[in-house]
C-alpha cells in the first residue's frame, strides 16, 4: 500500500510488487523515438537538398570528304566519305566532350584539344571523352545523363546506336544506358541535308554532392 507522509515537503513511500508493463514503456519512449525520426528525416533533406545538378550543351559539325573514314561515337561505319578535321572529326565525341565540360564549367574541347596541336592530328576522339571524365572525377562530378542527336542524311545510324552507346559509355565510366542517341535528317535543306556535312547536338546532365 502507497503511503503519503506530510510535514515540511512531502515524502511519498511505495509499497507493494511492481510489474512490467510494455505498453507503458512504448508509451515512454514514443517522444524519444519520434524525435529521432524527425532528425533522420531533417538530415536525408539536407543531404538531397546539398546536390547540385548540372546540364551542358555541345554542338558539332564536320564537312564530309571523300577519302575519310566515317566515325561517330567511335564506331567506324562503311561509307564513301566522313568528317574532315584534325583529328578524327567524330561530331558526336566532341559535341559531348563540350557538353560535360560546359556542364562543369571546364572551358570547351578546343581549349583542351587545340586543332593546332599535331598531337592530335587524326586523334580517336574517345581520347578526349576519357580525358573529360578525368577533369570531372577531380572535381567530384558524376555523369547522370546524356542525351544527344546527330544529324546525317546517309547513313542510317539507328542500328549502330547499341555499339555507340557502348563505346561511349566505356570512355566516360558509365553505363550504356545513361547514354541516349537519336538520329535525323535535315530533310534535303542546307549542307547536311545535301550530304555534305554532318552535326550533333548533346546535352549532358551532372551533379555533384
Ligand atoms: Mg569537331
Amino acid at each position: 500500500m502507497d503511503r503519503v507522509v506530510a510535514g515540511r515537503g512531502t515524502r511519498v513511500e511505495f509499497s507493494g510488487t511492481r510489474t512490467f508493463d510494455p505498453w507503458a514503456m512504448w508509451f515512454n519512449l514514443a517522444p524519444f523515438i519520434l524525435l529521432v525520426a524527425a532528425l533522420i528525416a531533417l538530415l536525408r533533406r539536407g543531404k538531397v537538398r546539398s546536390m547540385s545538378v548540372r546540364c551542358g550543351i555541345g554542338y558539332d559539325l564536320h564537312r564530309l570528304a571523300e577519302g575519310r573514314k566515317l566515325i561517330v561515337g567511335g564506331i567506324e561505319l562503311a561509307f564513301e566519305k566522313g568528317p574532315a578535321g584534325h583529328s578524327d572529326g567524330d561530331v558526336l565525341a566532341h559535341a559531348l566532350c563540350d557538353a560535360l565540360l560546359g556542364a562543369a564549367g571546364l572551358g570547351d574541347i578546343g581549349t583542351h584539344f587545340p586543332d593546332t596541336d599535331p598531337k592530335w592530328k587524326g586523334a580517336n576522339s574517345l581520347i578526349f571523352l576519357e580525358h573529360a571524365r578525368k577533369l570531372l572525377d577531380e572535381k567530384k562530378f558524376a555523369i547522370e545523363h546524356v542525351d544527344a542527336v546527330v544529324i546525317l542524311e546517309k547513313p542510317k545510324l539507328g542500328p549502330h546506336f547499341p555499339k555507340m552507346r557502348e563505346a561511349l559509355g566505356r570512355a566516360l565510366g558509365v553505363p550504356a544506358e545513361k547514354i541516349h542517341l537519336k538520329a535525323k535528317t535535315n530533310e534535303g535543306v542546307d549542307a547536311v541535308g545535301r550530304g555534305e556535312a554532318i552535326a550533333a547536338h548533346v546535352v549532358a546532365t551532372i551533379t555533384t554532392s
